[in-house]
């Protein structure tokens, strides 16, 4: 892993680590393996990812067992700052050679240990060779800490999404006829860290056809006059806290003779979702909110994904906005509002604001117009 860490104050973590023994608890676990990745990151500052050798936080939901944090002697040198032992967090440190997996299970107890849910499965299958064998995972417990966002957390977001507005605002400057996509991208992603990201972690410039493939990246295509352009961008600031926006765009009049009425109605769905979000409400009732606008103006087919998605320190994590889950939304939630209307071959468009439930309503995070913005 590459070894990173943002300032967390202890009170911070104390109090997350508490609330995850409590879930953890309540799920009936015994043990939490908590890997590299957002989980670790939220509830320590440590970064990073997971590679081939083991690091992780072993978390025993019993209050009177000490948490474990096992890792790399060699990647432990530049994580001595991180005040786990303020925590109560005892530290085992292993060298090439070592087993670390009966390093991280000695003294935990026993009973169902729930893993990372992005954990390498080279580690979780020698976990249950070191004696785990009860495995489950951790997401379900993690995601009822990380869901609903505090006050510091909420910041971030915000900061994020007026820092990827400033970049949707400039996109005038670089979108243009006889360019490629890449061309054009390469210039987004610089600002997008100009204004603020640790790092442009992705540009989705979608021209003419390219539009409609909503996970389309970029390509060599040459953006044409009359085309709508899919401008989908984002990445994290350097407290890991993500922005995701997407505004769309037309390089002069555009060619095809339906834009004007479908994205009218896809800028209607997507301000009755925006609209739908208060507490109590489902995340499907939100999905519903824009899918059932999109179906009345006869373009319920042209919209293939879910509504949208939550961000945090991941760009999608829970809660998710799809038809099947009712859930119901809590302040502090934050996600994505993004229905999109795709026409095979020709055109796309999609228009995507990050939202944060409030006590009474909803507050958006990204306030640039949601017009189809003619260059
Ligand atoms: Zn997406
Ligand atoms: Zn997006
Ligand atoms: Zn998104």
């Amino acid at each position: 892993m590459a070894v990173s860490s943002s300032t967390l104050d202890v009170t911070t973590m104390r109090s997350r680590l508490e609330r995850l023994r409590a879930e953890a608890d309540r799920a009936g676990v015994a043990t939490l393996v908590v890997a590299p990745g957002s989980d670790l990151r939220y509830l320590t500052g440590i970064g990073g990812s997971s590679f081939e050798r083991l690091t992780a936080l072993v978390v025993p939901t019993d209050g009177s067992v000490a948490p474990v944090f096992v890792s790399p002697a060699l990647e432990y040198a530049g994580l001595g700052h991180v005040p786990l032992a303020d925590l109560g967090v005892e530290v085992r440190t292993w060298v090439d050679g070592e087993d670390p997996y009966s390093l991280a299970l000695r003294g935990v107890p026993t009973g169902p240990v729930a893993v990372s849910d992005l954990l390498p499965a080279l580690h979780l299958l020698r976990l249950r060779d070191a004696g785990a064998v009860d495995q489950q995972l951790a997401g379900p417990v993690l995601r009822e800490l990380r869901m609903c966002k505090d006050d510091a957390e909420l910041a971030e977001l915000r900061a994020a999404g007026a820092a990827i507005d400033r970049v949707h605002a400039r996109v005038g400057e670089w979108l243009r006829a006889g360019r490629t996509e890449a061309e054009v991208a390469a210039d987004i992603a610089a600002a997008i860290v100009e204004e603020g990201h640790a790092v442009a972690e992705f540009v989705i410039v979608g021209s003419g056809p390219n539009g409609a493939s909503p996970h389309h990246s970029v390509s060599d295509r040459v953006i044409e006059q009359g085309d709508l352009v899919v401008v989908d961008i984002g990445g994290p600031l350097p407290s890991g806290y993500n922005s995701d926006s997407t505004r769309t765009y037309a390089v002069g009049s555009p060619h095809e003779p339906d834009v004007t009425t479908a994205y009218a109605a896809l800028q209607a769905a997507q301000r009755a979702a925006v609209d739908a979000v208060r507490p109590g409400v489902t995340c499907q009732d939100v999905d519903r909110a824009a899918r059932g606008v999109l179906a009345d103006a006869g373009l319920a087919e042209h919209f293939i994904h879910r509504t949208g998605h939550g961000i945090g320190l991941d760009v999608h994590e829970e809660p998710y906005v799809v038809e099947g889950n009712d859930l119901p939304l809590e302040p502090g939630m934050t996600f994505s509002i993004e229905p999109g209307v795709y026409l095979s071959g020709r055109w796309g468009a999609r228009i995507e604001d990050i939202v944060a439930v409030t006590a009474d309503g909803v507050e958006r995070f990204n306030t640039r117009p949601t017009d189809l913005i003619t260059l």
